[in-house]
Parts: structure tokens; sequence; C-alpha cells
């Protein structure tokens, strides 16, 4: 039987015949294949879709068929409007401008605030490319290739190549049967999450030379200055905090890139216990229990101070840093 909720977005589809389909600003691998693996099995189904991504389709994701189609902006009407990925209107951008209330709302995030007519939010979902491919299923709608290919770079680049706490074997399954559908999973894994440029090596050099330590929290910082001197590119962190949870004995990290001398994006990572979604709400951003991050205004070092404070704070509530001095 099929679940009602999965019912009613079929039911919009089913009715429908040109869609738009958004994700959130920065988008990363599940944004950017929720928004095209849903996209292109509306069309191998006969429906018409505008595919919209207000900040792009970042360089790793490029090579995916589909990728030049992604635009920056919508030209309405459409039948209904796809939010995917998205935590909150906010995230989505201007491209929703015109859409008070969205229709449908697919994500995975625990702080998704439910802000569509239909909202579909699975917490232990591994990916929202995941619950797209349910749907899909669920209404026999055919999943070319191309399209199979997207959804499983959702589900490799948000669980890190299925290696997140979260991992279940539902999302592994899912992995199997997109693989047989054509994509390349060897090929995908090395361009979505391991090919990095130079530039960004050194990048994360600089980074890496901030790294501080208390007890089990860790942290670094990405200023304008190492991203000019490197050569970078982008106004992300190449991924560096990623790498930092493989420092042993880290329960929480923290990157911090300047974006301006008066705005810093902070991301969290913390293990299973700590969860950092809290307070990267009370620093007006969001995410997962233990992947999280917000944009705060204030100069670097004294968003810094402050958010090192909070968080310290979540880890003694969460019985860590009782007595150990501070390194
Ligand atoms: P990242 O640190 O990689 O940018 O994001 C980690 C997680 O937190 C992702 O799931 C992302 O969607 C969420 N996130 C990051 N920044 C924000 C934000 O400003 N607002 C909200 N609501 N979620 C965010
Ligand atoms: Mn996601």
């Amino acid at each position: 039987m099929t679940d009602p909720t999965v019912r009613a977005i079929l039911d919009v589809i089913g009715r429908g015949s040109r869609f738009l389909l958004v994700s959130h600003l920065r988008p990363d691998g599940d944004a950017v294949g929720s928004v095209l693996g849903l996209g292109l099995s509306l069309e191998a189904a006969g429906k018409s879709v505008a595919m919209v991504l207000e900040d792009g389709v970042p360089v790793n994701f490029r090579q995916l068929t589909g990728a030049d189609r992604i635009d920056g902006r919508s030209e309405g009407p459409f039948d209904a409007v796809f939010v995917l990925d998205c935590s909150d209107l906010m995230r989505a951008g201007a491209a929703l401008d015109e859409y008070h209330q969205p229709h449908i709302n697919i994500d995975h995030h625990p702080t998704n605030d439910g802000f569509a007519a239909i909202n579909m939010v699975i917490e232990s979902a591994c990916s929202t490319t995941e619950m797209i491919y349910d749907v899909l299923r669920a209404g026999d709608i055919p999943i070319p290739p191309e399209a199979a290919e997207a959804l499983l770079t959702g589900l490799v680049t948000d669980t890190i190549g299925f290696q997140t706490p979260n991992i279940s074997a539902k999302a592994i399954r899912t992995a199997a049967d997109l693989m047989e559908l054509g994509p390349d999973l060897s090929r995908l894994y090395r361009t979505a999450l391991i090919e990095k440029s130079f530039e960004a090596y050194r990048y994360w050099g600089a980074g890496l030379m901030s790294l501080r330590r208390e007890n089990g929290l860790v942290w670094a910082s990405l200023t304008l200055d190492d991203r000019r001197q490197a050569g970078y590119g982008g106004r992300d962190d190449a991924d560096l905090v990623n790498q930092l949870s493989a420092i042993k004995g880290s329960m929480v990290r923290i990157i911090f890139i300047e974006l301006s001398d008066s705005e810093v994006k902070v991301s969290w990572r913390s293990q299973p216990g700590y969860d950092v979604s809290g307070v990267a709400g009370s620093f007006g951003g969001g995410g997962h229990r233990t992947a999280a991050g917000a944009t705060v205004a204030g100069a670097l070092e004294d968003v810094r101070r402050r958010v090192v404070e909070a968080t310290r704070e979540l880890m003694g509530a969460a019985g860590e840093l009782a007595e150990s001095p501070i390194r």
C-alpha cells in the first residue's frame, strides 16, 4: 500500500504537465541530484520541467548529463512547484519568490519546517534522492540512466561515500538498484567526492595550518586571504570539513569560512550523541543532527568566539569537556 503523502505527490504529477523543480542555495550533490534525477525522470514520462538552482551547478557535478539544463531563474506558469532537499523557504532563495506556498516539499532534514502544501519529510532517509527514488518507483515512473546517475550522486555525496553514521541497509539497496539502471559508481564516486583541484589542496593547507583543538572539539578557519593566496575560486571550504572527521577523538568539528569582513559561513560535523542542528539553528541556520551549517553576521574572530563558546556549552551538556584542561 502506498503511503498517503507519496500518493498525493503522484496525484499532483499525474494531473500536471509542467513543473518547476528547485533546491537550496550553495547546492551540494543531493541538491543537484534531486533536481536532475526527478526532472529527467518526469521528462521521460512526457512532462515538461524547469530545473532551477539560483547558484548554478558546482564544478564537481557539471559532468552529470542534463546539468547544463539547470537554470538560475524560472519562467512560469507551472502546474506545481517542487522544493527538494531544502529545509525552509529561505534556503531556496529567489528562485521561489513568487510562490508563497509551494506545492511539494521532499526533504530529509530534521529542521524542515513543513512549508509546502504536501510535505514528505523523512529524517531517516540518507539523501533526498533516496526518497525521490521511492516516489518514482511507487508511481512506476521510468528512471532513465542519466536520472539514475543523478540520484546515485545524491546518495553517494550525502553519505560521503556510504560512511556517515546514518547509513542504512535501505540506502545501500537503493544504491544497488540505481547502479543496475546504468551509472558507473566508481567513476561517479571519484568525480563527485575524491577529485579536487590543485588550488583546493593549497586552500586546505591554509585551513589545516589554522587547526585548533579543545578536548573533543576541533575547528579550523579559512580566510579570504587564504582563498586569494591559494588561487581557489569557490566560496566554500572545498569539503575540508569532511576531512576533519578523520581526526581521532574529535567529537565535533567546525569550519569557519570568511565570506566578507561581516559574514562567516559556519559548518558543524559531529559524532552521534552530539546534536549540532540546534546550535546551528541558534545562529539562524539548520541541518541534520551530525551535519549542520549557518551563515552568521560578524567578523571572523567574533563569530568564531561566539560559535566555539556555544558549541562548547552544547558539548558540556552532552557530557563531554567535563574536567579536562584546555589544550
Ligand atoms: P554545510 O555545512 O555542508 O553547508 O551544511 C551541512 C548541512 O546543514 C546541510 O544539510 C545543509 O543543508 C544544512 N545547512 C547549511 N547551512 C544552512 C543554513 O544556513 N540554513 C539551514 N536551514 N540549513 C543549513
Ligand atoms: Mn541532502
